[in-house]
């Protein structure tokens, strides 16, 4: 198979070793049944390294209901701190 996998781990140098396809023997899916990955380069040292390399970890999800809650609060007490401004300063 065609593949841009290093033949050497470009962190440490050691071999790097082609794990298949397979079922996680320890991950499951959101079914339950055992998770499936696709085949993969990893070091043989295992220093960490893998190929494909991780791409960036997803963003955080943010609950959108949450957030625009918050912000609510934050808008109702700027207007109670505006009001009471008022009150303080005469207008
Ligand atoms: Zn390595």
């Amino acid at each position: 198979m065609e593949t841009n996998a290093p033949s050497v781990c470009p962190k440490c140098g050691s071999e790097i070793k082609h794990i298949p396809a397979g079922v996680s023997k320890t991950k499951v899916d959101k079914f339950g049944s055992p998770a499936k990955y696709n085949e993969f380069w990893a070091c043989e040292a295992k220093c960490g390294y893998s190929w494909p390399e991780k791409r960036g970890v997803s963003a955080p999800k943010y609950d959108q209901d949450k957030l625009l809650e918050a912000i609510k609060i934050v808008n109702e007490n700027v207007k109670i701190a505006v009001s009471l401004l008022k009150q303080l300063t005469g207008q």
